[in-house]
Parts: structure tokens; sequence; C-alpha cells
């Protein structure tokens, strides 16, 4: 192993850029060379690489978003695209992969393992939906944003006595939903993983804390759900209590990474040049239980991550 090549893709995360240092700087240290690759897989197929020092990764821990650019690339879900990456690895002379993103970065660090470039996963995304690993980098930031803006809905919903209906990422997830649900104090938390009947679950519960005199309401729906207008609309006719919808959206995925992401990508960026350095490849990194671990990547994609079944229910039970 002489040179590696390292990419963030997929959806970007906070914590992005502290991997890719984390990464580059194990690298330089053991005397590799390093190439960034831009815009993911696409810059592989594109030839779009460029040599990075230790000095280059300086200044870059503390922002958000991936200074290599990320991007989804059908054409490398192609065998023909495939083929042209492995060649253009060969004519580069790069001889393993750090492979920043999500499941689906994972599958293509897979494909490319399977034919001969060494890859490792490491696991980024602010949705936490990665079923090997306990933690993403990226989910801690997110949620701070999650609670942040639902902080400042809070205000002006206590304010004009409403109730907010407040649709928070995730993809098919409820993590994100769920944690900035608790964090928010949430009357009613609806993800896809728990069974939530809106007449039982949200209408009766803010009207019977109305009658104890709750005045503001803050529901938080995930991403996969979907639909805050019509449930807005929906609560507003039932109870008579104003209430209005809010998408959080993109501002979700940017913002300074915290010291928890800023950390993991740390740990786990170094953790994957360590595995590459030996020749292992085919790997993701992972957290379990505090500790760095990694799995055979096939073996990852396999597996089924269990919602935080308890957790859901203490939410619903403290938010009376
Ligand atoms: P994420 O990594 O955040 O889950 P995507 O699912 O968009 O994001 O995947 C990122 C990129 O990984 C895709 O644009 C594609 O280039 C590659 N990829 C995704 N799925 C596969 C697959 N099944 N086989 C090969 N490459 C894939």
């Amino acid at each position: 192993m002489k040179t590696i090549g390292v990419l963030t893709s997929g959806g970007d995360a906070p914590g992005m850029n502290a991997a890719v240092r984390a990464a580059v700087r194990t690298a330089t240290g053991k005397g590799l060379n390093v190439l960034g690759i831009r815009r993911g897989y696409m810059g592989l197929i594109e030839k779009d690489v460029f040599p990075i020092d230790l000095r280059d990764v300086s200044d870059i821990i503390h922002r958000g978003g991936t200074y290599l650019y990320t991007a989804r690339c059908p054409e490398f879900r192609t065998e023909e695209g495939l083929q042209k990456a492995v060649a253009n690895c060969k004519e580069l002379g790069i001889d393993g992969i750090v492979c920043i993103g999500g499941d689906g970065t994972f599958r293509g660090a897979r494909d490319l393992s399977e034919r001969g470039i060494p890859c490792i996963g490491v696991p980024a995304t602010i949705d936490n939906d990665i079923a090997c690993t306990d933690y993403t980098i990226g989910f801690d930031t997110a949620l701070n944003t999650c609670m942040e803006m639902v902080d400042r809905l809070r205000d002006t919903s206590q304010s004009h006595e409403r109730c907010s209906v407040v649709e928070v990422m995730g993809r098919g997830a409820g993590y994100l939903a769920l944690h900035s649900g608790i964090a928010v104090g949430a009357t009613s938390i609806i993800v896809e993983e728990e069974k939530c009947d809106i007449k039982n679950d949200v209408i009766d519960r803010i009207k019977l804390m109305k009658e104890s005199g709750k005045q503001h309401f803050i529901v938080i729906v995930s991403e996969a759900i979907g639909n805050v207008d019509r449930l807005a609309a929906q609560i507003e006719a039932e109870t008579g209590i104003e209430s209005r919808a809010t998408i959080l959206g993109h501002v979700q995925r940017g913002g300074t990474p915290t010291v928890r992401d800023r950390v993991a990508a740390s740990e786990m960026g170094y953790h994957a040049v360590e595995l590459l350095s030996k020749g292992i490849g085919n790997r993701v990194v992972a957290e379990r239980k505090n500790e760095i671990v990694d799995f055979d990547i096939f073996e990852a994609l396999q597996m089924k991550k269990p919602f935080q079944n308890e957790l859901y229910k203490i939410a619903h039970k403290i938010s009376t």
C-alpha cells in the first residue's frame, strides 16, 4: 500500500471533514501518499483527484459539509462504471480507498473491494440509520440543529398559543425525530417504526393537555411520515388550536460539527487507515458500546438496526 484515496459520497454530514483530516494525517504519518477524490464515486470515474498533504487538511475540522464535495453517481452502479473506476484507480496508483458516507456509499465500497481495490467504509449520515454502528458521524450536530430550530419555534408557538407540527429529516429512520422530540419536550413524536393513532396519540392528547392548562404544543414528525400540512390542518380542525406546519429541511445538514461528531470522525478516520495500511479492505468502521470496531461490508449491509422502542415509550410517558 503506497497511495490511498479518500472520498465523501451520498448525503453530506457535519464531521465528514474531520474524518477526512484524520484519514489524511494517519496516512501521511505512515509515509503513505494521499489522493483526494472529488464528488465521491463521480471523481473516480472522471479521474478528478488531487494530492493532499497533511497541511492541506488544516482548518477543516470545524467546517460542516465536505471540502472534497459529494455527489450521487448512478453510473457507478453499473458494471461499466465500476470497471472504469477500477481502471482509473490502477492508472492513478490508488491502492485503497477510505469511503466516507452512508449505506449506498458502502455498497459502492463493497463492489470496488470485490474488484480488487480495497475499500474501508466510514459511517457518516445525519440519519444514524446504519445498522452495524450505534453512531454515525453527523447525527449529534443535526440533532442539536433540530433542537435549536424547534426551541425557536417554541417561542413563537408559546406566544401565539399554537401547535407547531415539525417535520425533521431521517430518510426512512426515526432516530432524529425520536431524539430531537425528547430534547424539545414534544407532545407527540410520529415515526414509521412505532404505531401512531392520530386521534388517540395526537388529537386526544392535545385536548387532554389543554384541559389541564397547557397552552402550546409541539408535534415532531419523521420525514418518512411526511404530510405535516395535512396533520396541522387536522389538529386545528379537531382541537380548535391554531396549528402551523414547518419542514426543517436541509438546514439540518449544515453547521459546525459538535464535539461528539469531531471525536467520532477522528477515531473512525484513523481506524479506517489503520486497516487499509495493513492491506485489509472490504470493512466498515463502526462504534459499538463506545468502542471502535469494524465489520465485513457484506455482513454490515445485512444487519438490521433495532429501533429504540424503550426510549420511545419513555418519551411518550413523560410528555403528558
Ligand atoms: P448514502 O451513501 O448517503 O447512503 P446514496 O445511497 O446516494 O447515499 O449512495 C451514494 C453513492 O454510492 C451513489 O450515488 C452511488 O454512486 C453509490 N452506490 C449506491 N448504491 C450502490 C450500489 N448498490 N452499488 C454500487 N454503488 C452504489
